[in-house]
């Protein structure tokens, strides 16, 4: 047989490479459990970009061969860039991946109390499957702005000794009726309910509310009202794990797409002297469309590009015409387990290194920008160069469902994009999984495009 003729699947885990991989991810690993919201993913990104010589973008400024620079989107998004030796008309190599995660936001007026138990209510925020959220602790992150303007960081429930959140299920015994339903709709989005406390304060109608409100008023020195200026997110407490005998995998809240941001920023550190001008985005709102000014639909990002080259005297339209973009993001793996939503002769597959989706879409391409072969030929052959492992991967069964990412805003710009990620399972459930050796094949393949 002509083995020359075939395709052949490779295989990102290498043995000699196991200690650089697994290294990789214990960095991985710090970022995941520190960043669980794009705000706090936004501030770890400036401090260990300014730990590397980035400064704040100025948009006044002429920037030279070598600058190192971010700017940073009202705190929950962000954009670091290196200048290149080439002109920048010639155009940028971009990675951009979203840091925002499935989760439950706490409404505006979440506090109430029933039955002797205080509750937050929440509205769910991206595509998650409700009844995972149940019977799960949570952690609270965000921020709230009290009165005065003074601006409170929260995050409660990560460490051992503090205490969690909790949304209550109902005991199998007495559950016939939600069990006789679809998934779909045995837990509601309204029913989704945060205890947030018990203990009454006196024998009031409200003494458990006003119990809670003593000690948000303690811990943070907020009021009831202050909670409308607030952003709070429940989120899985818990922090990320290694899974298996062989410890190959990770498990952890919100890998889509904090995996691609990381190893992508990671990259850019390690980029030194490029001849183009190598930019790393991390981008939020990607969960709920891209909209918002902090989402890929935002003027923010042209601006910074658009910026970029007028203080270097360059034409726009010919850089974005000549730069080139990964939309970093994660691919879903085929899972042996649910194998019928699956083509699983175009599945990507865990530990075959970064997923390559020419398009995403769904039901028809709908919504898809399509790479061209010319644009997929031009980065695999780059990947191949470099020795990074690389598959293909479609979402799953032609009239399965899909999925989109930011390509179709990048593509907006006149931009070339390609979808490339690292693909996971159980995408978008509280502790989502993903192999080492592809999230380090995600690394190699950003530090192969950065210099490509
Ligand atoms: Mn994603
Ligand atoms: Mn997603």
């Amino acid at each position: 047989m002509n083995n020359d003729l075939f395709y052949k699947p490779q295989n990102s885990y290498k043995k000699e490479c196991e200690d650089e991989i697994f290294s990789f991810c214990e960095g991985y690993k710090s970022f995941i459990n520190t960043a669980k919201t794009e705000r706090e993913a936004a501030a770890f990104a400036v401090s260990e970009s300014e730990n590397r010589g980035f400064v704040p973008y100025d948009r006044k400024r002429r920037y030279a061969a070598g600058d190192k620079v971010y700017y940073v989107n009202r705190n929950k998004s962000i954009i670091l860039a290196v200048i290149g030796s080439e002109d920048i008309e010639n155009g940028a190599n971009i990675v951009v991946s979203h840091v925002d995660s499935p989760r439950l936001d706490i409404k505006q007026r979440p506090l109430y109390e029933d039955s002797s138990l205080a509750y937050f209510k929440t509205h769910y925020y991206g595509g998650l499957k409700k009844y995972q959220w149940t019977a799960l602790p949570l952690a609270l992150h965000g921020v709230i702005i009290k009165k005065s303007g003074e601006m409170v960081k929260v995050s409660l429930g990560e460490d051992e000794g503090e205490p969690v959140f909790y949304i209550s299920d109902l005991m199998p015994h007495i559950a016939k009726n939600q069990m006789d339903k679809p998934l779909s709709t045995a837990i509601s989005g309204e029913g989704l309910n945060i205890i947030v406390g018990s203990t009454p304060l006196g024998d009031g109608d409200s003494a458990v509310k006003e119990a809670v409100l003593v000690a948000l008023n303690e811990k943070y020195g907020v009021t009831e009202s202050d909670l409308i200026t607030a952003e709070l997110c429940a989120v899985p407490a818990g922090k990320a794990r290694d899974v298996g005998f062989d410890r190959g995998m990770i498990s952890a809240y919100g890998h889509d797409d904090r995996i691609c941001a990381y190893p992508s920023m990671k990259a850019l550190f390690d980029t030194k002297a490029p001849e183009r001008t190598c930019i790393c985005i991390f981008a939020d709102k990607e969960e709920i469309g891209s909209y918002g000014v902090t989402g890929m639909t935002s003027s923010a990002y042209r601006d910074f590009l658009h910026s970029l080259c007028r203080s270097a005297d360059a034409d726009f339209g010919a850089f974005c015409k000549n730069s080139v973009c990964l939309s970093a993001d994660v691919g879903g793996a085929f899972d042996s387990c649910y194998g019928d939503a699956y083509d699983a002769k175009n599945s990507a597959y865990v530990n075959r290194g970064v997923v390559v989706t020419k398009y995403t879409g769904s039901r028809g391409k709908s919504g898809s920008s399509d790479a061209s072969a010319e644009l997929v030929y031009r980065i695999t052959s780059c990947f191949d160069r470099e020795g990074v492992t690389w598959q293909t991967g479609e979402y799953g069964k032609v009239d399965e469902g899909g999925a989109g990412t930011v390509a179709t805003e990048i593509a907006l710009l006149d931009i070339e994009v390609l979808d490339v990620g690292v693909p996971i399972l159980s995408m978008h459930s509280p502790y989502e999984l993903a192999s080492k050796s592809d999230i380090y094949a995600m690394y190699k393949a950003a530090c192969a495009f950065y210099a490509m």
